[in-house]
């Protein structure tokens, strides 16, 4: 492959699971024995906020037990020595890339660490657990607080630079995503309409795998190591 001036890329599930951090495809649309529906809806969180939140408090003091991977290092070594741009959207909630040394990663679909009050708005780092009891340091509301993930049906963060970047880039790579949940899915077509290679490493054929130009299949962290030793050739 030719070497590219501006590389996006695209994480999912995949990239993090041989840290130890369960996909949901995988485990039959569970994610840690849960269906989707019951932890990861604005509905499911209106009717039982104590179950919701016992579940992202338990993710969140799950991460301290993890550690990034040998596909999480390669992103980070790429960002430092790649001559050219590079944009790492990830639809992960896991801090795994910024461990990995990867700088200003784009969250879509929010984070962990993170917590957003519903009364106001307001974002923050935020990495102990949250309860129905939790108050928002800005508007002082009790319960305000809640996981700052992106829920189904929810729009996912930074679209508008996302788009930017994928419309920009020369080479779109997808990394260990099953390419079944939009937006992030389309995006291989919006690279492609915009004349973009297209590349996509996963364990086994996705479900947006004829999309992409070329894919190789494999576990990330062998597969990411090698693409980024290409890429610094
Ligand atoms: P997904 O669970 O739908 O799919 C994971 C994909 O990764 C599958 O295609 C699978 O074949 C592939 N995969 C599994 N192990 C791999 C490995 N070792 N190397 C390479 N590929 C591997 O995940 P998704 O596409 O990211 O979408 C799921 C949604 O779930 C996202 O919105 C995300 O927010 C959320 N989620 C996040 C985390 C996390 O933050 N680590 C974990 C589970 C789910």
């Amino acid at each position: 492959m030719a070497h590219p001036k501006h590389i996006v890329i695209l994480t999912g599930a995949g990239i993090s699971a041989e840290s130890g951090i369960d996909t949901f495809r995988d485990a039959g649309g569970l994610w840690e024995n849960h269906p989707i529906e019951q932890v990861a809806t604005p509905q499911a969180f209106a009717a039982d906020p104590v179950l919701v939140h016992r579940f992202y408090n338990l993710r969140r003091a799950a991460l301290k037990k993890v550690e990034p991977n040998a596909a999480h290092l390669a992103l980070g070594r790429l960002q430092d020595e790649f001559d050219g741009e590079v944009t790492l959207i990830t639809q992960n909630v896991d801090d795994l890339h910024e461990r990995g040394g990867f700088r200003n990663v784009i969250h879509m679909h929010g984070e962990l660490n993170s917590a957003l009050c519903s009364a106001c708005g307001h974002r923050w780092e935020y990495r102990e657990d949250l309860s129905i009891t939790s108050i928002c340091p800005a508007c002082q509301t009790a319960g305000g607080p809640r996981p700052d993930i992106v829920w189904f049906g929810e729009m996912p963060y930074a679209m508008n630079s996302i788009e930017r970047a994928v419309k920009a880039c020369d080479l779109f790579v997808s990394i260990g995503t099953s390419g079944a949940v939009y937006p992030a899915a389309g995006f291989v077509q919006l690279a492609h309409a915009y004349r973009a290679k297209t590349l996509e490493l996963n364990l086994e054929p996705s479900q947006g795998s004829a999309m992409f130009a070329e894919s190789r299949l494999g576990p990330a962290t062998q597969l990411v190591p090698d693409w980024v030793a290409e890429m610094l050739d």
